[in-house]
C-alpha cells in the first residue's frame, strides 16, 4: 500500500500558546505520534509527513501559498496514494477552493483538514479530524479536493467556515456533504470516485503574480470612495461584488452605476454574489438588478465567495 503524505502548512492543529496567543509550531510528526492512540496511529499507517519551513497562521495565507501546496502535491504525486493538507481553519475554504482550481478533478484524494483546538491540548478535535481525513482518503471513493472536518466531507470548492468556535466549523450551504463519518463512512452519490482518478496526471500551474481581485460588500450608505477603490484602481483585474438577496444592487447609486460601466469598458469582469448565506443569485428578477445585465455583470449563481475569488486568481 502506498503511504499518505501529510502536508503540514501551519494552523491551530499544530499551534502552541505563547505570550501573544496561539502561534504555529514545528514538529507535527512528533505531535501526531504522541497525541494519537495506538489504534488511531495504526489506522493512519502508512504515512509520511512533509512539514513546510514557513509555517503560518492561515490568516496570513497568500495565493503563493496555494501554489506552494499544489506544487508539493505535484512533486510527490507518484509516490503517495493520497494527500492530507493540515491547514489553519481561517482561510481553509480559500485554499481548498484554490487547490480544486489548480489540481482539477479525477485526481488522487486531496483532503484538507485542521482543528479548532490544538493537537497538544486535552480536548482537541485534531486526532479525530486527522483520522477521518485518512479514512476518507483511503475509502476509494474520493478523487478530488475536499475538506474533512468534524465528521463531514465537503467538496473543496463549496465549503465555508461557518462558526468561529463550534467544532463543526465548516459547512457547504448550497451542496450536501459528499460523505459523513457516522459509525460507517456514509457517502452521497455526488463524489468523484477513485476509479476515474488519474495516477499519472501532469499538472500545469499558472502564474498568479499579475492578478489583483477586489471584493466589495454593498451596504446602505456605502461611500463613493469605497466603490471607486474597488472598481477604478488601475491594479484591479476583477471585481467580486456582494449584493443583496437574489443579487440586487442599489441601482439609484450613480457612483456604482458609473463604476460598473467603466469596468465593462475596461474589460474588468464583475462577478455578482449574494450576501445571503445560501441560495442563488437571480440577476434581473427585480428591476434594480437589470442594470447588472446591461453592464455584463456575471452572476455567481450559488457559488461561494471563496470559490469565486480563488478562480479569478487562477483561471484566465
Ligand atoms: N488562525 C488560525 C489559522 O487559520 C485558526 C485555525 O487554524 O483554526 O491558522
Amino acid at each position: 500500500m502506498q503511504p499518505i503524505l501529510i502536508i503540514y502548512t501551519g494552523g491551530t492543529i499544530g499551534m502552541r500558546t505563547s505570550s501573544e496567543g496561539y502561534q504555529p509550531c514545528d514538529g507535527i510528526q512528533t505531535l501526531i505520534e504522541s497525541s494519537l492512540s495506538m489504534a488511531a496511529l495504526a489506522q493512519l499507517q502508512p504515512y509520511q509527513v512533509h512539514e513546510f519551513d514557513n509555517l503560518i497562521d492561515s490568516s496570513n495565507a497568500l495565493p503563493s501559498n496555494w501554489l506552494e501546496i499544489a506544487q508539493c502535491i505535484k512533486d510527490h504525486y507518484q509516490q503517495y496514494s493520497a494527500f492530507i493538507v493540515l491547514h489553519g481553519t481561517d482561510t481553509m475554504a480559500y485554499t481548498a477552493a484554490a487547490l480544486h482550481h489548480l489540481l482539477g478533478e479525477n485526481i488522487k484524494p486531496v483532503i484538507v483538514t485542521g482543528s479548532q483546538i490544538p493537537m497538544c491540548e486535552a480536548r482537541s478535535d485534531a486526532s479525530s479530524n486527522l483520522l477521518e481525513a485518512a479514512l476518507f482518503a483511503r475509502s476509494g471513493k474520493v478523487a478530488q479536493v475536499c475538506i474533512s472536518f468534524a465528521g463531514k466531507l465537503l467538496a473543496g470548492n463549496s465549503a465555508k467556515k461557518v462558526h468561529t468556535s463550534a467544532m463543526a466549523a465548516f459547512d457547504s450551504l448550497n451542496r450536501p456533504p459528499l460523505a459523513l463519518a457516522n459509525i460507517a463512512l456514509d457517502f452521497s452519490q455526488n463524489t468523484v470516485t477513485m476509479s476515474n482518478a488519474k495516477t499519472d496526471k501532469s499538472f500545469e500551474f499558472p502564474s498568479l503574480q499579475e492578478k489583483s481581485v477586489a471584493v466589495i460588500f454593498l451596504y446602505p450608505g456605502i461611500n463613493d470612495s469605497v466603490i471607486n477603490a474597488a472598481f477604478l484602481d488601475s491594479q484591479t483585474t476583477a471585481v467580486v461584488m456582494l449584493s443583496y438577496g437574489a443579487g440586487n444592487p442599489p441601482d439609484q447609486n450613480l457612483c456604482l452605476i458609473k463604476a460598473l460601466e467603466s469596468a465593462q469598458q475596461r474589460n474588468i469582469p464583475v462577478i455578482n454574489i449574494t450576501q445571503c448565506y445560501s441560495g442563488s443569485v437571480s440577476q434581473g428578477t427585480y428591476a434594480v438588478g437589470s442594470v447588472l445585465n446591461k453592464f455584463g455583470v456575471i452572476s455567481a449563481g450559488n457559488r461561494t465567495l471563496e470559490d469565486v475569488v480563488t478562480s479569478l486568481y487562477i483561471k484566465d
